[in-house]
């Protein structure tokens, strides 16, 4: 038996059958033809068609043009091929694309075979997707930086998938270079970075980490930029793609550099600065020293390191040698009353036990309006204040005897005579001692000689007042002592042990011996006298006594004349 002969579908079969809607419109415009699928694309049987005009299926007020390009297509021929929008039988809007061609009937007459396509549901899913790309765009170009989209080509190397349009005014790169080669990216970098920066990058890429780098490009015009770039990786079907942004972070850098810098020129000065400087937190306690201040205060950082005393030290001594109150120690005080402190002079026993002085600033720190803290500035004033007071002492000290001068005795007997004013049941006295012949003894064992027994005899006459006498040089060879509190008798007693210590024991003087008296005028202070002066004067005539009565002896003066 023969093989079934194989149907092959005739022509007119398959334009029936086509998935194509196919139809043969007459110069006037009328349907002659129509298959299936084409009834099918407008909504309507064949019969719906037949016979009428096609132009029914576009917009009312499109009608006559269209008549008219399909009759001009038959005229002449061109292209009617394209994209229309038709109107379905239940008023429905479709996209159609559609392609012509004449017919020329043997009797002459002009006819137009039509294919149509739907595609109204590939135009619908382009129109969404143009929108999500609208979406994107606006949404990359409305961020502060650029987006983009990376994966590890076949070497290993980067190459960008996706990046937006705002490359341009970043990298002065145009978003179609970056895609053609990510090395373009890398040679932006600076060079001394640049191997740096593409071995993380590589890094990245190999282990699939997020790309995080900070790195500095130099643009074509010279244009300096720091850019941060941070993209995660994620997994898409078989490959891994890194989506993130890069964005220009100068300004930030910019600020961080300004501030590094401030920070390190603070930091010098902290430690190269020669006052000492401490912080203190808001309970007082220390939690920063520069170095001077542990050279200072002769502590280590650990000694003192939050110490819970406000102040370095905490025996502390006021300048004139009392304890310093806690609450008056400039630190605390700073914290307390919100107030700077300036220059307080502190005496400070510091770690090497050896006693100083400090001059102390404190400074309160506040931080958001909060009292946040106080610093202490000082610097170690100890060698100048032993130099103002070696000045002081030397203002007022005989340089050959080390006794008070004139200046410093008379300073003190006024204030005795004013307290004597005040309290004259309180006795004291004055005398003046001058040496006797003491000319004599220049001229027998010279100057030198006269300067030995000088010194000599202080020296000894120191011995026998008391400490709260006061033993002066009043002239070349005339001494003077204030005895405070001491009624007269007793200065008279004085006097005397101070006249035997002169004439009983001769000066030594170069392997020989210098005899020598002195004659001691006596006055007690008597607020009847007008100053100072005048009880001066007294023991000054009562001296002038003991000279005339032959020397070596005490005289007393008489009391001030009363009225
Ligand atoms: P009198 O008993 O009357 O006081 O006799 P005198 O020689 O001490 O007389 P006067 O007081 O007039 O002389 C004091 C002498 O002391 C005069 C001066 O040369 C001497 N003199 C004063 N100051 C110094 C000094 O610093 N060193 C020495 N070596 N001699 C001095
Ligand atoms: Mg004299
Ligand atoms: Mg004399």
């Amino acid at each position: 038996m023969a093989p079934p002969r194989l149907q092959v579908p005739q022509p007119a079969e398959l334009v029936r059958q086509s998935p194509f809607g196919i139809a043969v419109i007459d110069w006037d415009g009328v349907y002659e033809s129509v298959n299936e699928s084409y009834s099918r694309i407008y909504g309507c049987a064949q019969d719906d068609l037949l016979g009428r005009n096609f132009q029914q299926v576009f917009a009312a007020g499109r009608r006559a043009e269209i008549l008219r390009l399909h009759q001009d297509f038959l005229r002449s021929g061109g292209s009617l091929n394209g994209l229309w929008e038709v109107q379905r039988h239940d008023g429905r809007v479709i996209s159609v694309i559609s392609e012509s061609m004449r017919l020329e009937l043997a009797n002459g007459e002009l006819h137009r075979l039509v294919y149509v396509v739907d595609v109204t549901e590939l135009q619908r899913a382009r129109s969404a997707l143009e929108q999500r790309e609208a979406l994107l765009r606006d949404l990359t170009l409305s961020m502060p930086g650029v987006v983009f989209r990376m994966e590890r080509d076949s070497h290993g190397h980067p190459r960008f998938t996706y990046c937006s349009a705002r490359i341009e005014a970043l990298l002065n790169l145009t978003a179609d270079e970056l895609l053609g080669d990510a090395q373009r990216l890398i040679d932006l970098v600076v060079p001394a970075e640049r191997s740096n920066q593409k071995a993380q990058l590589l890094r990245c890429l190999q282990q699939q980490l997020p790309w995080q780098q900070e790195f500095q490009v130099v643009l074509a015009d010279g244009t300096q930029r720091w850019i941060s770039a941070h993209a995660d990786p994620r997994v898409d079907h078989d490959r891994v793609v890194w989506t993130g942004v890069m964005t220009d972070i100068s300004s930030r850098r910019r600020m961080e550099d300004v501030l590094r810098t401030s920070e390190e020129t603070f930091r010098t000065l902290f430690e190269t600065v020669p006052q000492g400087i401490l912080y203190h937190d808001r309970d007082g306690r220390i939690t920063s020293a520069n170095p001077a201040a542990l050279r200072i205060l002769g502590l280590s950082f650990a000694q003192i390191l939050g110490r819970s005393r406000i102040d370095p030290i905490t025996e502390a001594t006021q300048e004139d040698g009392s304890p310093f109150p806690l609450e008056a120690q400039p630190a605390r005080r700073a914290l307390a009353t919100g107030s700077p402190v300036h220059e307080v002079v502190m005496g400070v026993r510091t770690g090497r036990g050896r006693d100083a002085w400090i001059r102390v600033s404190a400074v309160p720190m506040t931080r958001h309006g909060q009292l946040a803290g106080v610093y202490t500035s000082f610097e170690d004033i100890t060698r100048s204040l032993e130099l103002a007071q070696e000045l002081r002492r030397q203002a007022t000290t005989d340089h050959l005897t080390g006794l008070a001068n004139r200046r410093a005795f008379l300073a003190r007997l006024e204030e005795e005579f004013e307290r004597c004013h005040r309290h004259p049941e309180i006795p004291a006295a004055v005398m003046l001692i001058d040496l006797d012949l003491f000319k004599q003894v220049n001229d027998h064992w010279g100057h030198a000689g006269g300067d030995a027994v000088l010194l000599g005899l202080s020296a000894r006459m120191a011995q026998q007042v008391r400490r709260l006498d006061l033993l002066g040089r009043y002239g070349g060879e005339e001494f003077a002592a204030l005895l405070p509190n001491t009624p007269l008798h007793d200065a008279l007693q004085l006097a005397e042990r101070l006249r035997a210590a002169i004439a009983q024991d001769p000066v030594p003087y170069r392997n020989e011996e210098i005899r020598i008296t002195a004659s001691i005028g006596l006055a007690a202070l008597d607020p009847a006298d007008p100053d100072a002066y005048a009880v001066l004067a007294r023991a000054d005539a009562a001296l002038y006594v003991a000279k005339e009565l032959g020397r070596n002896r005490i005289s007393v003066a008489d009391a001030a004349p009363t009225g």
